[in-house]
């Protein structure tokens, strides 16, 4: 692993049964077994390393044991590249109203047709091994911003005692031989990171294809006490990598900031953190130097079809009337297929005329620029250059700085 001296950013390699992640690493979001808008192959020429599937939405639709009797995620999606999965439990409690948490699970009606459904620690377990992604995630509870200490402090116990009872049941698949080739106990071997570029080299892709990492996910809200007070019980049950859920959920962004270095200082530093659901370009560089390996959002895509792209000068609406004769690409920075060949001017025209090759080349581009920043972050740690990068995006100089 290579650490830069002076923050707490890292550049390492995750191994998992589906391929090797650089990290820091950026997922894409494909929440029904699809990036809107990409093809596997687009995904694959943009450079994307592992995708994060959304849990409830394939539990409703089309149902885990579709998913499974077709081979698994990895199968049905025709993605042989690293997959992660949530748990479904933030998008059960993010659909306000259809949602109602007890000490054993959380109760929900889908949003398709109002069945009711109930999920538990073990059930999400349950599902994300039918699904068969290389990195699954306890069912955490996460609160909105702001809440009180009451209840900031009940949902991170709650989360505490799911995470020990997500633990046990995926130690117990693994004895039962559930059919995922899953053997219990959690070897460090499995998903690591390693130390050191050149030792990397030598290393043997994991041969155990089935068997997922099991990530803990720490809560808290922006409390350090509770964030310190989950952590040790987080840490204390054991996972192969370690999350922070509950942040960038409307706190203040320097609160999202202290609150990402505290935790991550709270984790082992030989296994990989992950904040969830987070964020800007300027923030992924941001928090790279506060320790974290992975990170996960809609900006890009959900941007991408509202007709925001990011670019070096910033966002632009690109719907906008001012791009009407303008015939630079997006970004006269960017070297991806879409600034090559297409002009502001053609693709406002798209998102005026309602055609779908508009999200679609929207797409393409701002997730190029995600990706482009992730390589250049990792390249910066790397060669030790990362506390000049984050100086340039500070000062106002760097590509990202207005994202
Ligand atoms: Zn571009």
């Amino acid at each position: 692993m290579a650490r830069d001296p002076s923050t707490r950013a890292r550049a390492g390699l995750l191994h998992t049964a589906h391929g090797v992640i650089e990290t820091p690493a950026f997922m894409p979001v494909g929440t029904a077994g699809s990036v809107k808008g990409m093809t596997q192959e687009d995904l694959e020429r943009l450079g994307v390393q592992i995708l994060l599937a959304n849990t409830y939405h394939l539990y409703l639709r089309p149902g885990h044991d579709i998913v499974r009797a077709a081979g698994g995620l990895h199968r049905f999606m025709a993605w042989p590249h690293p997959i992660l999965t949530d748990s479904g439990g933030f998008q059960v409690m993010s659909l306000k109203g259809l949602g109602r948490v007890t000490e054993d699970g959380v109760e929900f009606r889908s949003h398709l047709d109002g069945s009711s459904h109930f999920l538990s620690p073990e059930r999400a377990v349950e599902i994300q091994l039918a699904l068969g992604a290389d990195i699954i995630m306890a069912l955490d509870e996460c609160v909105a911003y702001p809440s009180s200490y009451e209840a900031t402090r009940r949902a991170m116990q709650l989360t505490g005692r799911w995470a020990r009872r997500a633990k046990d049941y995926y130690e117990r698949a693994g004895i039962r031989g559930s059919g995922f080739g899953f053997r219990g106990e959690a070897s460090c071997d499995r998903l690591t990171l390693e130390v050191g570029p050149a030792f990397s080299e030598s290393r043997t892709p994991n041969p155990e294809p089935r068997i997922p990492a099991l990530f803990g996910i720490v809560q808290g809200g922006i409390d350090r006490a509770l964030r310190r007070e989950n952590a040790e019980q987080i840490l204390g049950i054991g996972f192969e990598g370690y999350a922070l859920g509950g942040l960038s959920v409307g706190e203040p962004k320097g609160e999202t900031y202290d609150v990402t270095e505290y935790t991550a200082e709270l984790l082992p530093w030989d296994r990989p953190r992950y904040l969830m659901g987070v964020g800007t370009p300027s923030d992924l560089v941001e928090c790279v130097a506060r320790g974290i390996d992975l990170f996960d959002c809609v900006l890009p895509t959900r941007n991408a079809r509202n007709a925001c792209v990011f670019t070096s000068e910033g966002r632009l609406a690109i719907k906008s009337a001012r791009y009407a004769r303008d015939q630079a690409p997006l970004d006269p920075a960017c070297r991806c297929p879409v600034c090559g060949r297409y002009s502001r001017a053609y693709i406002r025209h798209l998102f005026q005329a309602g055609e779908m090759l508009a999200a679609i080349l929207a797409t393409q581009h701002n997730l190029h620029f995600y990706l482009d920043t992730m390589g250049e972050i990792r390249q910066a740690v790397i060669s030790g250059d990362f506390v000049s990068l984050l100086c340039r995006v500070r000062t106002g100089s760097s590509k990202v700085s207005h994202t």
